[in-house]
């Protein structure tokens, strides 16, 4: 996925400096605040493009831009999801507040409304999730975890233990089998738990303080709280060893583990799989695939030897933790205290419409969506984005048929897979239907639960059923965009389609430097090093030679290298095995990007504006997507959990290997943006 953020990330308080044109619009029917997709006043002129691109592109945005209060970080991608966020808004109020509505305005009006009615929620204070401490109290033996394990797992998309559900059969990518993967920790990564440097221990120690006083805010006295905080973290910490590192989490190869149920019953006796999925309800099947199966020996391994009294624990824990932000105050607090202020550096808690727009959008997407596409992306829009995804992809066609590198066969199965590659722009074609989910104006955390719970229930049916290629991972506000291996399919949001992004009323220049790098970066992942291990229908099949392969691994270890050397945070650098994708996708979208537009524009004159010419133009468009200011925490954190790269780089790191854009800023060999010839990475 490209430009992905986070799922929590958002923007700050309503904009103080509405245009009077703007307020009027709003007073009426509301509209998306207009921000042009190339800002010369986002520049810093004063830098040299040659020594810091993204100074000189994003130095003034930098400066006008600071992180809000209640932000972790703040970008031009956060930015437009925070006017998402305010336009979702007055769809949703408007929803809320109107009697006369249909079926779909009705269901997020009351959504909304509910989440909104925060003296109720408060009164409720721990009662939502009462049943369900009252079942784990009601334990008599570890034998009856598994049962419970069912009920707990089905709401507010907890993963406690671990993960369950559907996936495309990695041999047979048309087909819906059964998946389990791993879960049951607190702490952002199997790494927290382990490593020995100071800040590491220091987050232990916090990590155990807020465990603690989730136990104390249950009623429990603080010396009782602090030794059950201290069982919680030896469990999680026994879990923990048995995952895998993210970097081997690229492998798919590494997470493809197909076995029938006595496989699995072989592999986690203690886990009491028939009952499991007898209650679960799952439809028959004969393959599960278990992404990490020495996980789920640990698993049992524990249920079998740990205490009974020390599972309540863990379970008490995990079920109030995760659903901390839907109960009262002072849970919302202390969720906040540790995973935003503390983990990611956030000074204020966002304000709730924010955090009941957000979960809306979560919750029930595709309805939200129904309504934001219908004002937000017409027709044409689609049609024009269309067309420079068509323009992108002739482009890497022709990139491919070029390469120096790669024989023919290779080149002839490359080909295939692009012309396979399905577009998905904006929105679905059908969308979800959700008259089934029951949403009461007076319950917030039963809305919740029933739309996790619909979730949950709809990717459950799914095993033994063929695939639905038009099916999608993100809502259409989302400000995001990506490509799915199995599916073979790139997705672009109608939310990622807006100014400053995609800009209809600007030239073609930074629209292809921006949307048209995000396309090409989308499109470039179905050939990363991940990527390219699927074939044109999604399936986990090699349609390499040997040589080629061998070549590509060098291509792509030139990358790697490169971002290794970059600094993340204090001394952490990048871990550039986990980054690797993302940073060949952003080279190679680039380099599509700035094909396709010479394409589209070869019959054009086209001219310098605003001081800029038009390569300079497409340059500053690519690099504008990236401004952002970052908090220390959150870039800790995001150094050990993000595939990423921080923005700088992925501007940085993209034009020090483009020899177009040494050109369009006449940068020589020494200056720090230009790497001399034989050190250029190229991989597609
Ligand atoms: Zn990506």
């Amino acid at each position: 996925m490209r430009k992905f953020l986070f799922a929590f990330m958002v923007g700050l308080l309503v904009s103080a400096a509405l245009s009077a044109q703007e307020k009027s619009e709003v007073a009426s029917e509301p509209a998306m605040q207009y921000t042009p997709s190339l800002d010369v006043n986002a520049m810093d002129k004063s830098a040299d493009p040659c020594v810091d691109f993204y100074q000189y592109s994003c130095g003034g945005w930098k400066k006008t831009n600071p992180i809000p209060p209640d932000e972790t970080s703040w970008s031009v991608y956060a930015k437009l999801y925070e006017d998402n966020l305010n336009f979702l808004r007055s769809i949703l109020e408007e929803a809320a507040r109107n009697p006369q509505r249909d079926a779909v305005a009705q269901k997020i009006g009351d959504f909304y409304g509910a989440c909104m009615d925060e003296s109720r929620v408060e009164q409720r204070g721990l009662s939502a999730v009462q049943p369900d401490l009252d079942a784990i109290a009601q334990l008599q033996s570890t034998q009856q975890i598994t049962p419970l394990l069912t009920r707990l797992q089905f709401t507010y998309g907890r993963t406690i233990l671990f993960d369950q559900g559907s996936t495309q059969d990695p041999d047979n990518s048309e087909q819906q089998i059964a998946a389990l993967d791993r879960g049951g920790l607190g702490l952002p990564d199997r790494d927290y738990y382990l490593k020995e440097d100071a800040k590491s221990k220091e987050t232990r120690q916090r990590y155990l303080e807020h465990v603690a006083k989730v136990f104390a805010l249950m009623g429990e006295a603080p010396e009782s709280a602090k030794q059950d905080a201290a069982t919680v973290m030896r469990i999680e910490t026994i879990l923990a060893k048995a995952q895998l590192p993210r970097v081997d989490r690229r492998d798919p190869y590494k997470l493809k583990h197909k076995m029938n149920l006595a496989d699995l019953e072989r592999l986690a006796p203690a886990i009491r799989w028939a009952v499991y999925y007898q209650k679960l309800h799952y439809p028959g099947f004969q393959i599960v695939n278990v992404a990490e199966p020495e996980y789920f020996k640990q698993v049992s391994k524990e249920l079998a030897s740990e205490p009974l009294a020390n599972w309540k624990r863990y379970l008490r824990f995990h079920v109030v933790d995760s659903s901390s932000p839907y109960l009262s105050s002072k849970f919302v607090d202390e969720n906040f205290d540790f995973y935003r202020q503390y983990l990611r550096g956030a000074k204020e808690q966002q304000a709730r419409w924010k955090r009941c727009v957000e979960w809306t959008d979560r919750d029930l997407g595709e309805a939200l969506g129904q309504v934001y596409v219908k004002k937000v992306f017409p027709p044409e829009l689609k049609a024009s984005t269309l067309d420079m995804v068509r323009g992108i992809e002739d482009a890497m066609a022709e990139r491919i048929r070029e390469l120096d590198w790669m024989s023919p066969e290779t080149k002839q199965q490359a080909l295939t897979k692009l012309a396979a590659v399905r577009n998905k722009i904006g929105y679905p074609d059908k969308w979800r239907d959700y008259s089934s989910v029951v949403i009461a104006r007076d319950d917030f955390t039963g809305d919740v639960e029933r739309a996790a719970e619909f979730e949950r229930r709809r990717d459950i049916n799914k095993v033994g059923q063929p695939v639905d290629h038009g099916e999608w991972d993100m809502s259409p506000p989302t400000v995001n965009a990506y490509y799915n291996d199995e599916m073979n399919d790139i997705n672009f949001p109608a939310g990622v389609l807006q100014p400053p992004l995609y800009d209809a009323k600007m030239d073609d220049a930074p629209n292809y430097g921006d949307t048209g790098g995000t396309i090409g970066h989308e499109l470039t992942h179905g050939f990363d090093d991940e990527g390219s291990q699927f074939d044109a229908h999604g399936n986990l099949r090699n349609w390499w030679t040997k040589a080629d392969r061998a070549k590509f691994d060098t291509r792509t270890k030139c990358v790697q290298d490169q971002y290794a050397q970059y600094v993340a945070i204090d001394d952490i650098h990048i871990n550039s095995k986990l980054t690797l994708g993302e940073d060949v996708a952003d080279l190679g979208g680039e380099i599509l990007a700035y094909m396709a537009w010479k394409d589209a524009t070869k019959d054009k004159q086209l001219q310098s504006i605003d001081g800029l010419t038009p390569d300079q133009r497409f340059f500053v468009g690519f690099a504008q997507w990236a401004c952002s200011n970052d908090r220390d925490e959150d870039l800790r954190v995001r150094a050990s959990t993000d595939p990423h790269s921080p923005p700088q780089y992925r501007v940085n790191g993209v034009v020090v290997n483009m020899s177009e854009f040494s050109k369009a800023f006449s940068c020589k060999v020494g200056q720090p943006m230009v790497k001399p010839e034989d050190k250029v990475c190229r991989v597609w």
